[in-house]
């Protein structure tokens, strides 16, 4: 399924409902509906999913989502202003999409979807980053969802698709790529946002692995993790001291050198550092 739908430009949709952009939400909205739906299309066949999609505003992408075919779109917004609009949307594509006034930060999501679910959303910029670690963070694995489909801004882009070794690569490289595949899929100029931003933006794809790349606990592996790259360029040693009593050691232990510093380590090494100070 693919196309544009019969509904008014979203132009006349923000007028009609007076939707002025807030910048505190991080209302930063795509209004080309050719657009949202190459976004729709770059997270994969949706026909047969359910997909949550958080932010959506006055609801651009969620058309593009309907449009190419998923089975139920389950929305959360924060900002009652756009409920009228979205409920245009809900009466063109009747059964299929659910829209809920929330805060994402707070919705028991989970409960709304049946699998296989897809998430895809142009992310409020000062929530985004949040989310991403929560889904990326659950308590089992595989992840109720199959893969992700984000907007963020460039330079978060970057930081999670980034190889050791480099200047962006940190905690969310780490956590995003040790259980998923992770790739940026379209950049796009400010100008395609209405209001622009000041900053270019970029679509990230995850598709969660069916297990994890190395074995590691989860919870030991972001303790290790948020530690290592607190204060960056650090080596290991010094930016893990405290964390247990003989980190000199389990580092070594790990096949890790303690004058390395986190940049340089791969998600294999920490989470080798990982199973050693979970071994107790
Ligand atoms: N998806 C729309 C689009 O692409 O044009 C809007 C994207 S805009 C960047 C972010 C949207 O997220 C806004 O509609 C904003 O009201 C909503 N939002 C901000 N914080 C939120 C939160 N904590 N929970 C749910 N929605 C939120």
């Amino acid at each position: 399924m693919s196309g544009i739908d019969t509904l008014p430009p979203l132009r006349e949709v923000i007028a009609a409902h007076g939707l002025s952009a807030r910048k505190s939400l991080g209302q930063n909205f795509l209004l080309d509906l050719n657009l949202t739906a190459k976004i729709a299309r770059s997270a994969g066949d949706l026909t047969g999913c359910d997909v949550l999609e958080i932010g959506p505003g006055p609801g651009g992408l969620t058309r593009g989502l309907l449009a190419e075919g998923a089975r139920r779109v389950v929305a959360v917004e924060k900002d009652a202003r756009c409920l009228p609009a979205l409920a245009e949307i809900a009466a063109a594509y009747p059964g299929r999409l659910e829209v809920l006034n929330a805060d994402a930060l707070d919705l028991d999501w989970a409960a709304h979807l049946q699998p296989p679910v897809k998430i895809v959303a142009n992310l409020p910029y000062n929530v985004g980053t949040e989310l991403l670690v929560r889904w990326l963070t659950p308590p089992v694995w595989p992840p109720l969802w199959d893969s992700l489909t984000l907007m963020f801004q460039r330079e978060v882009a970057d930081r999670i698709v980034a190889r050791p070794g480099g200047k962006a690569y940190g905690r969310l490289a780490v956590l995003a790529q040790w259980r998923c595949d992770a790739r940026v899929v379209m950049g796009l100029p400010p100008e395609a946002f209405t209001p622009p931003p000041k900053v270019s933006s970029a679509v990230v794809h995850l598709t969660a692995l069916p297990q994890p790349r190395y074995p590691a606990d989860p919870d030991v592996l972001q303790r290790v993790v948020a530690k290592a790259f607190n204060q960056r360029r650090k080596m290991l040693r010094a930016a893990l001291k405290g964390l247990v009593p003989d980190i000199e050691a389990r580092i070594l232990a790990a096949g890790l050198t303690p004058t390395d510093r986190a940049e340089q380590v791969p998600i294999e090494g920490f989470c080798a550092l990982a199973r050693q100070i979970a071994a107790g």
